[in-house]
Parts: C-alpha cells; sequence; structure tokens
C-alpha cells in the first residue's frame, strides 16, 4: 500500500521509518503490555542483548537510549585526558564526532575514500601522533570501512577504534560483523535506521568486562567512580540487616575519584521486545533495501554521468543508504540532478554536510580546505536516494524512470526536469 501523504508534493520521500513494522512487532508488544512485568531492565531486555551478542559476535551487548547516548558513552569510557588527541570522520551524522566537544581533546578531521566516503586509511595514519589516543569512524551508508587495514595501523600506534555502526546492522566484513571489528561498536535503532526499537533506541558491542561494568553502572544510575573498600565496613552496622541490602555496597566503598556521575539510559522493555523481532527480521528487511539498491546500481551502470562504488566479494552491504556520484564535466551537474529528481517528486538528502565545516567545529579553528576528498564530493558530486524497505515496486520504477530522465534528459527547454521526465514516461 502506497502511504504518500497527500499534502506532500514528494512521490518518493526521504525515509522517516527505515524498517516495516508488523503483526509480530504487535503481539510482542501486547505481551509485554498484558505481563505485568517491569517495563524497564527485564528479561526482554536481556534477550534483545543476547541476540545482539549472537548476531554481533561481540562478548557484551549492552542497551542505551540512542544512537547518541551510545557514542557518548562509548568516548567516556575511554577515559580521555586534556591534550589528548582523537581522529574522526568528518562524513557523518554529528552524534558519531559531536560528544568530544565536551572533552577538552584536540579533534583532528580525517579525509575520506572518494568512493565508499569511509575513513582514508592513509589520511588517518598521517594524523596520528604520539598523543593519539582514539579514532571514530563511521561505516558510511551500512558500507563497512577498511578494517584490517585501519585496526593495523591503529593497534601498531596503540588508537582504540569506535566504531559508528549505525548504518551497518546487517553487514558483513569478511565474514565478521561491525560492532565486532574495532574496540567499541555503537549501534541506533532510530525510527530511520535498519530495524527500530520503537523509535528510539540504541547499543553498545565491546569485549571488556571493566567497560561492561563501568557502563552498566552509569546507565542504571550509578556513579562511575574510582572505589576502594572503606575502613567504616569493619564498623558498627551489619551489613546483614535487611535496610541495609538497599544501600548495596554504598557502605563498604571509598570514592577516590569520579568519572561519571551516572544516569539513565536502559532501554524500555517495550523497545527491546520490538528490537527483538526486528532482528528476526533484519534478513528480509536488508534483502528488500538490497533489492532496491540493485535495481538503481543496475540503472547508473548504464549512464557515463555517474559513478559508483563497486562492491567487492567480502562485503555484504545492507544500504542503509544509497550514494551515487555524478562525474563533473559530463554534461549535467550534481545540482541539476538533484533538481530534475526534486521535480519529479524524488526527495533528495544529501548526507551529510562535513562536520569540520559546522559552526561547532569552525569555532574550533576548523576550516574550509582541511578534508577536500569530503568538501569535493559533499558540495559537487555526491547524491544519496531514497533506498528503504516500506518503497513500493511503483516508487522505486518511478524513481529508475526519474534517475534516467535527471542524467540524461533535455534541460534546454527552460524547464527542469518534469518535463524530460513525462517524456521518458511516455
Ligand atoms: C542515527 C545516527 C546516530 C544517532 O543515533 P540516534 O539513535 O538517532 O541517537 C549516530 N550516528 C550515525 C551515523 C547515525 O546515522
Amino acid at each position: 500500500m502506497l502511504t504518500v501523504n497527500e499534502n506532500s508534493r514528494y512521490f518518493v520521500p526521504a525515509p522517516a521509518v527505515g524498517s516495516i513494522l508488523g503483526g509480530a512487532e504487535l503481539a510482542a508488544l501486547g505481551e509485554v503490555v498484558r505481563s505485568g512485568e517491569s517495563l524497564s531492565q527485564g528479561r526482554w531486555r536481556d534477550a534483545f542483548e543476547q541476540a545482539m551478542r549472537e548476531h554481533v559476535g561481540s562478548r557484551y551487548a549492552m542497551t542505551v537510549t540512542s544512537g547518541t547516548v551510545a557514542v557518548a558513552l562509548a568516548v567516556h569510557l575511554l577515559d580521555l585526558a586534556p591534550g589528548d588527541e582523537v581522529i574522526v570522520t568528518p562524513q557523518t551524522f554529528k552524534a558519531t564526532v559531536d560528544p568530544l566537544l565536551a572533552h577538552d581533546v584536540t579533534v583532528r578531521f580525517c579525509d575520506v575514500e572518494p568512493d565508499t566516503l569511509n575513513v582514508d586509511v592513509d589520511s588517518f595514519e598521517s594524523l596520528i601522533t604520539p598523543r593519539t589516543r582514539a579514532l571514530i569512524l563511521v561505516h558510511y551508508g551500512g558500507r563497512p570501512a577498511r578494517m584490517d587495514e585501519i585496526m593495523r595501523v591503529a593497534r601498531r600506534h596503540g588508537v582504540r577504534v569506535i566504531e559508528d555502526c549505525a548504518h551497518a546492522l546487517g553487514a558483513l566484513y569478511r565474514g565478521r560483523r561491525p560492532g565486532a571489528l574495532g574496540d567499541i561498536g555503537c549501534f541506533s535503532f532510530h525510527s530511520s535506521k535498519n530495524i527500530t526499537t520503537l523509535g528510539e533506541g540504541g547499543m553498545l558491542t565491546f569485549d571488556d568486562p571493566e567497560w561492561a561494568e563501568r557502563l552498566d553502572r552509569i546507565r542504571s544510575n550509578a556513579a562511575d567512580g574510582v572505589l576502594i573498600p572503606s575502613p567504616l565496613s569493619a564498623g558498627p552496622y551489619q551489613h546483614s540487616e535487611p535496610w541495609m541490602m538497599w544501600a548495596g555496597d554504598s557502605y563498604e566503598k571509598e570514592c577516590l575519584r569520579i568519572r561519571h556521575p551516572g544516569s539513565n539510559a536502559t532501554l524500555s522493555e517495550a523497545g527491546a521486545a520490538v528490537g527483538l523481532v526486528q532482528l528476526e527480521r533484519l534478513g528480509e528487511l536488508a534483502g528488500r533495501r538490497r533489492w532496491i539498491a540493485g535495481r538503481l546500481a543496475r540503472t547508473l551502470a548504464e549512464l557515463p554521468q555517474v559513478r559508483l562504488a563497486d562492491v567487492p566479494e567480502d562485503i555484504h552491504h545492507p544500504y542503509h543508504l544509497f550514494t551515487f556520484f555524478v562525474r563533473p564535466g559530463q554534461g549535467v551537474s550534481r545540482d541539476e540532478v538533484i533538481h530534475a529528481l526534486e521535480d519529479a517528486g524524488v526527495q533528495v538528502q544529501v548526507r551529510y554536510f562535513p562536520l569540520h565545516l559546522r559552526p561547532e567545529w569552525r569555532g574550533r579553528g576548523h576550516r574550509l580546505g582541511e578534508c577536500p576528498v569530503t568538501e569535493r564530493l559533499w558540495f559537487h558530486e555526491q547524491v544519496n536516494l531514497p533506498c528503504y524497505p516500506s518503497m513500493t515496486d511503483g516508487q522505486v520504477e518511478h524513481l529508475v524512470l526519474a534517475l534516467k530522465s535527471a542524467l540524461t534528459g533535455r534541460r534546454d527547454t527552460g524547464e527542469r526536469g518534469t518535463s524530460s521526465y513525462e517524456e521518458a514516461r511516455a
């Protein structure tokens, strides 16, 4: 069923919901509502976390309330100190990098590969100094970054790697899953992502038991501090008294330093129950994205005006985003292509504005020219097309025609896009 808002001028809108929710999700929600159990920190969270551990192949998988919170807590776990340096990709959503604004560290934006928009390994290595503590990267659009090469460089220099896997659920890299390739993986289950936990949700994946202990404290309103046994534990109050049970280890510990005051960042049982069902449907949801992406890629492969990244055999791409590049000097500009697509009712979002040029980062001294490839692609070449499971076959065919027309249609009539789109359809 086509569900296009009648007031919308878009026949193929950008996705508001990335996955499809149906009867199985409703049944899971019904079970939670009827259970009478706590709606927080219960068995659905445990089951969802276990399923994600098995899926990703990490020792720990811990839910939080969003992908943004996941990255912020991953950065926290690194214990960055003033003067430390962190290398980041500029080609991602702001939540990948902006948690660093709260830390007194030097941030270096590294450039991206011109075909994948993922971190360029040479650019990353060239920015490493003795003070470099971490790299934060994204698997852009779901396509895994060159993790073997990146981790070789990172390990050689003692640099930790945070993978932002917000797009990459369902991806495979040389038989392994993003989220288990670096030191910490961060997932988002926002409404627009590959699966959703009812609108908002996130997850961290990693292997370090100390991180698991610290993270579990923070997300359940306990301080992350450096604690040692207290001499008071030998005092007059006995821990075996019933009211002392509720004090936990409070009385028996001494705090030397607070790293994080603690927060409430655990995913609700309703979200976890829906996430569990969505994870079971991941193959089906990603399969539909891959089918649409295949159709778009075959269309574009015939057109000399564009270039696409090829996808090697050892990568499975879940196509959270479908991206192509308009070649300069081939008779049509990127901006003309986007105008023509918009005129044909296709909503185009170019993701993402280079982060080093956002005001927060310019305010810290970052400048145009810092990441020339990222800038050239975003300002002149890059296009992202709608590609999500709820797109109908009719919308896909409309998009294919609009695309052919936008790239090859005559635009010397004074009218953009629409007229040549109509010709292509006729
Ligand atoms: C969506 C997204 C996030 C943030 O996730 P939320 O769950 O929306 O907070 C972080 N990084 C990237 C790359 C994203 O696309």
